[in-house]
């Protein structure tokens, strides 16, 4: 822990760990859920649909790498075990039982939507606080912006292909 670097920061910075932890939580719950999804997708546009959910997988994990690295500089400790995950995670999991394209696109639809709500709400907190957490979670937000819309593209040009089909 770099002594100076946890002094600048004008909050309580356990408070601030335990939300980035939550996040933390949340990316490795996205990763798998995009992982897994891609695996047993099925549908029209399949390939399209695998190879948009295989990317956002990398970028979830490259999102906890970031989360991670900024929790040990604030003198954290990540979270330990996947145990956690579920427990503290405050966007959840939704197991893409259902393996049609669409209903997969839905429910990583509606993880984006809330990863989003969660990261706008931290830049709020740390925006004169921390800058430095500021600056990461502005990036991370802009991806999951980015992933709510190629998502969207995606569903859009699934039902355009199906009604054209009709
Ligand atoms: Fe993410
Ligand atoms: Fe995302
Ligand atoms: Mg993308």
């Amino acid at each position: 822990m770099g002594q100076k670097g946890r002094e600048i920061v004008k909050m309580n910075v356990d408070e601030l760990i335990g939300m980035l932890n939550k996040a933390l939580s949340d990316e490795w719950l996205a990763y798998y859920q995009y992982w897994i999804g891609a695996k047993v997708v099925k549908g029209p546009m399949k390939d399209a649909v695998i190879a948009e959910l295989t990317l956002h997988a990398t970028e979830e994990l490259s999102h906890a790498e970031l989360i991670a690295t900024r929790i040990i500089q604030l003198g954290g400790t990540p979270v330990l075990s996947p145990a956690e995950w579920l427990k503290i995670s405050g966007c959840g999991y939704d197991a893409p039982a259902d393996h049609y394209v669409e209903e997969v696109l839905n429910q990583n639809i509606k993880g984006e939507q809330c990863a989003i709500r969660t990261y706008n709400n931290l830049l709020d907190i740390t925006r004169v606080a921390d800058p430095v957490s500021y600056n990461m979670i502005l990036a991370i937000l802009s991806q999951e912006v980015e992933h709510e819309e190629d998502l969207s593209a995606l569903k859009e040009d699934l039902e355009l292909m199906l009604l054209r089909r009709k």
